[in-house]
């Protein structure tokens, strides 16, 4: 997804190996775009996983790492496999160019470089990219409160629980669901309502900060937080945490029982995945978490309640 406005200039990564190379496809794109440059393939790699630059143009013939196989490490990794590379090279024999298509090129430009070619290629692929950004921006995100969406987290849930596997590490849910949403809605109107969830939105976010958690709207007054590498006792602290920023947003409502602020109830499901785990471990993990936030509301709302999948799930709080 894009890390930035698009409103400012992309940003172009120039990768050669030759210094006056790199000068000169920085003299053709700068006044459009913004340039930086690496002069070997791993530098390229970094950059890339670091930056996530909206295009490369690659050099094919470099020392030690080639075009080539940079290329194909970008597309091997699922941070900077969307980004699209051009390939600048001076050879057009058939097999060269099938080499580049093979490798992953969203196109390529000939040496030597016509300045008008090379920025019409940059615009298109540019334009390009902005596009499918703003696309999976729109398919994998909730308009509401900005997170993540319950098709986004389905995927990153998929992929969590493969790594959870194949390592061995535990994996916790957090399930949410506001107290009494239906009584804020009545009361205090549907825009408030919104209003409301787009704050608990944002105090998830500001929950789930560790590399690979994620926060999502679930669906209606529901939350989810995804929570790798994390077991119980982090997870029922991650909880926590959220159920008392949520509190802290201060959002009355006075209609709720159990308190004159919004308040959540939570259910916190944790796994140790084992190897030979299929999905439907992952589907009891899912359920586990949604009986114990249906115990959380019955035990009088405002609470959380945990287990570890195959131990009783008693009462934590
Ligand atoms: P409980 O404490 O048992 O969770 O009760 P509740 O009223 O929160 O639960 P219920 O499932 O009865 O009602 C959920 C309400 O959430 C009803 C629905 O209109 C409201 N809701 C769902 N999505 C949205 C939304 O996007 N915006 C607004 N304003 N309300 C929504
Ligand atoms: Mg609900
Ligand atoms: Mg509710």
């Amino acid at each position: 997804m894009t890390n930035k406005a698009p409103t400012q200039p992309a940003r172009v990564l120039i990768v050669d190996d030759q210094p006056t190379n790199v000068l000169l496809v920085h003299q053709i794109l700068s006044d459009e775009w913004s340039t930086f440059f690496a002069t070997n393939g791993i530098e390229a790699l970094l950059l890339c996983a670091q930056t996530l630059p909206d295009l490369v143009l690659l050099d094919v013939n470099m020392p030690e790492l080639d075009g080539l196989q940079t290329c194909r490490q970008l597309k091997e990794n699922a941070a900077t496999c969307d980004i699209p590379v051009i390939f600048v090279t001076g050879s057009s024999a058939p097999a060269d160019e099938d080499a580049c298509w093979s490798a992953g090129a969203a196109d390529f430009v000939a040496k030597p470089i016509n300045p008008t070619t090379l920025r019409h290629r940059v615009r298109v692929h540019i334009a390009l990219k902005r596009q499918s950004d703003q696309l999976r921006e729109l398919a994998f995100s909730d308009s509401l409160t900005g997170l993540a969406n319950r098709r986004q987290f389905d995927v990153s849930a998929a992929k969590e629980w493969q790594r959870a596997r194949r390592q061995q590490v535990p994996l916790s849910i957090v399930l949410l669901d506001v107290d009494f949403f239906k009584r804020y809605n009545d009361r205090y109107g549907h825009s408030a309502g919104d209003r409301c969830l787009a704050r608990v939105g944002a105090a998830l976010r500001a929950v789930a900060v560790r590399p690979g958690d994620l926060a999502a709207r679930y669906g209606g007054e529901e939350f989810i937080l995804l929570l790798p590498e994390t077991g119980q006792v982090g997870a029922i602290t991650v909880a926590e945490s959220a159920a008392s920023r949520i509190r802290d947003l201060d959002v009355v409502h006075d209609r709720s029982d159990v308190a004159e602020v919004v308040t959540v109830s939570i259910g916190v499901a944790t796994a140790a995945p084992a190897v030979d785990d299929d999905d439907s471990a992952w589907q009891a993990l899912v359920d586990s978490a949604d009986m114990l936030l249906y115990r959380a509301k019955s035990n009088g709302r405002a609470r959380i309640v945990g287990a570890v999948a195959g131990q009783d799930g008693g009462p934590l709080k």
